[in-house]
């Protein structure tokens, strides 16, 4: 039987990843899962899919359709439903799982984080009249539009297709960039906190490199 390999995607990592299998095993057949949340996703070595499968029974009849003998669940830390779905999957299709998660980051000397529980734990944390740079992803950011006395640098990869329903609001469009760029972000802005998650992860580091030197608190959500 032919081996054929579902990465469930999403992240920068599981990009390299199918970039690296794809080199590795040039024969093999790799079919890419995204979501669908973004306009332009990282474009990926071999198959792409895209959409969800409809929950668990969904994911067995795509495995079982396609032939699916090796599952890598690659998926960002905090995308819990599809991981678990992953798993329950794999064990009815009686495949092999493999899951890749990033590894949280861990607090450094001149960090002031603000460690909280849950999005809704964060949105309380925030003091009176803050000026916020929301680092969280434009599906996570409902709960902070109760903040009216907050001013918030809302960071998304796509632009709205609607106003948002926050009184006080800059939309900074684009995906995180070096230390440099954050830290002109967190000045140019005058940003006294920021809210995101513990994502672990190169590519999002950059904003807690700059609060750190700029002695900016972090009101950071653990990993559950
Ligand atoms: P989620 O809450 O765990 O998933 C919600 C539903 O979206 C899943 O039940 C599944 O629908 C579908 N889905 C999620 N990931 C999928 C994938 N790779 N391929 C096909 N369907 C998928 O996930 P989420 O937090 O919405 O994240 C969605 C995607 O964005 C993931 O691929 C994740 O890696 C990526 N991402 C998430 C974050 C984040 O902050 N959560 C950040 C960066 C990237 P069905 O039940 O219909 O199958």
């Amino acid at each position: 039987m032919k081996n054929v390999t579902l990465i469930l995607g999403g992240t920068k990592e599981a990009a390299e990843l199918a970039a690296e299998l794809a080199e590795a095993s040039p024969d093999a057949r790799i079919i890419y899962s995204l979501a669908g949340r973004t306009k332009e996703p990282i474009p990926v070595a071999g198959e792409m899919r895209t959409g969800g499968f409809g929950g668990v029974d969904g994911l067995v009849d795509y495995i079982r359709t396609n032939g699916i003998t090796h599952l890598i669940d690659a998926t960002h830390p905090f995308a819990e439903s599809i991981s678990k779905n992953a798993q329950m999957a794999a064990k009815l299709a009686k495949i092999s799982i493999d899951v890749r998660e990033r590894k949280p980051w861990h607090q450094q000397a001149g960090d002031r984080w603000i460690k909280v529980h849950d999005l809704h734990a964060a949105c309380e944390a925030i003091p009176a009249n803050a000026r916020v740079l929301l680092a969280l992803g434009s599906q996570n950011i409902g709960e902070f539009a109760s903040r009216s006395d907050v001013h918030f640098l809302i960071r998304m990869v796509d632009e709205p297709t609607a106003k948002l329903p926050f009184d006080n609001y800059t939309i900074e469009l684009g995906k995180p960039s070096d230390v440099e760029h954050e830290t002109w972000i967190l000045k140019s802005h005058n940003i006294s906190h920021i809210v995101c998650r513990n994502s672990g992860g190169s590519g999002a580091y950059s904003k807690i490199e700059a609060a750190r030197a700029l002695g900016v608190p972090v009101i950071i959500v653990d990993r559950n």
